[in-house]
């Protein structure tokens, strides 16, 4: 917790002055990174779709939790999106460069006593690299988790949003009810007519669901560049998304252990 004084409810890192920066890092804050995607989200989504709904988890469950006890970094907008480069607007980082990223800002935060990071994902395709990262910064000394925000709801994203069979998807029910919800006007109107998206029932179903991971081939699978089924989004679904994975997020950051000290 912060010194009388020294409160405030700003929860973003990059806000802060200073002297509440010293006063917040030695308590062992909890660092939330979020980190999305800048990639084509169909026709009808924003490009920053993921960068905007990771963002909003991260800032709300930091705001859930007490004052001081975590900040959000400034989100990584960018991610590893080779596979949608086809399709304009997409601005994808390598996969070391990715690393490096995430390696410099451990390595920066730990300069000023933070010890715990949890690495907050919003893209599909940056599963498996910040597992990676995990790695790296818990080698320089900082105790870290990698999640991405869909993985926090369970079987409720299957009953919230059937339309796209439990999966997180793309630019489908899932993220256009979230964006409908983040950012209205930045929909286009079309998506309830939208009729060339991609059924995700078969990628639900198959032998590898849940087994392993396996780039998209969207040429093949959604020319279109949706997984999912768009028209069935809904602003009121998601907020339930939003909200409940802020709550989950809250919930877990609070159970996360103490920073390791010497001798443990
Ligand atoms: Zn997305």
């Amino acid at each position: 917790m912060t010194e009388p004084g020294t409160h405030t409810n700003e929860v973003r890192w990059h806000k802060l002055r200073r002297d509440e920066i010293e006063a917040v890092a030695c308590h062992d804050p909890v660092l939330l990174l979020p980190i999305g995607a800048i990639e084509q989200h169909g026709p009808h989504l924003p490009i920053d779709t993921d960068t905007s709904a990771v963002t909003e988890v991260a800032i709300r469950a930091a705001s859930l939790l007490p004052e001081g006890s975590a900040l959000v970094l400034p989100t990584i907008a960018w991610g590893l999106s080779p596979y949608w480069l086809p399709y304009a607007g997409t601005i994808t980082l390598r996969p070391e460069t990715i690393l490096a990223l995430i390696s410099d800002i451990g390595r920066s935060v730990a300069a000023h006593g933070v010890q715990r990071m949890v690495i907050v994902n919003g893209h599909g395709g940056n599963a498996g690299i910040v597992g990676v990262a995990a790695t790296q910064l818990a080698d320089h000394g900082i105790r870290t988790l990698a999640l991405s925000y869909w993985s926090l709801l369970g079987t409720e994203l299957a009953e919230w949003a059937p339309g796209d069979h439990g999966l997180i998807g793309h630019a489908g029910q899932t993220e256009t009810s979230i964006q409908l919800y983040l950012q209205p006007e930045r929909v286009h109107a079309d998506y309830r007519s939208l009729s060339d998206w991609s059924d995700l029932e078969r990628l639900a179903t198959s032998p590898i669901a849940g087994v392993g991971y396996r780039p998209p081939e969207p040429m093949t699978e959604a020319p279109n560049g949706v997984y999912g089924n768009a028209p069935l989004g809904d602003a009121e679904i998601g907020e339930r998304i939003i909200t409940s994975a802020a709550a989950r997020l809250a919930e877990l950051v609070r159970s996360l252990p103490a920073a390791l000290r010497r001798g443990d």
